[in-house]
């Protein structure tokens, strides 16, 4: 996707404070952080949204679990840490690459 910039952080046009990167996945510092750990972990292909996937798509998605897992605790964040995947505007989705956020490192409040 041309004008991605999650497409541009991936294939290296665009910066980014890259944590993690794979033949799948890259994770990367969010550049507005809401949270002491703040990384998105996002698929190196173009995919939409969430509600874009495919039944093909389930290996990718539990790929960039696992991923977030292992950078939670590289990020010493024991005692734990929220995974957020914005779906659609009513949601909050602003780029519309799909991506999990990785938070973490103070108290967060209750979802409402
Ligand atoms: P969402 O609003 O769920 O779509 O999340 C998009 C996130 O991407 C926001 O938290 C932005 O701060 C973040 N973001 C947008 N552009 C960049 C960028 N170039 N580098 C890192 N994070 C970005």
């Amino acid at each position: 996707m041309g004008d991605c910039i999650f497409c541009k952080i991936v294939d290296g046009s665009a910066p980014a404070d890259i944590v993690h990167r794979d033949e799948r996945v890259t994770a990367f510092r969010d550049l507005h952080p809401a949270a002491p750990t703040h990384i998105l972990i996002v698929p190196n292909r173009h995919i939409h949204s969430v509600n874009a996937l495919e039944t093909a798509d389930a290996e990718i998605v539990g790929h960039m679990l696992v991923i977030a897992k292992e950078l939670a605790a590289k990020e010493n964040l024991s005692d734990g840490f929220r995974l957020v995947t914005n779906t659609g505007p009513q949601a909050g989705q602003t780029v519309f690459h799909m991506h999990l956020h990785l938070l973490g490192g103070r108290q967060l409040r209750a979802m409402g």
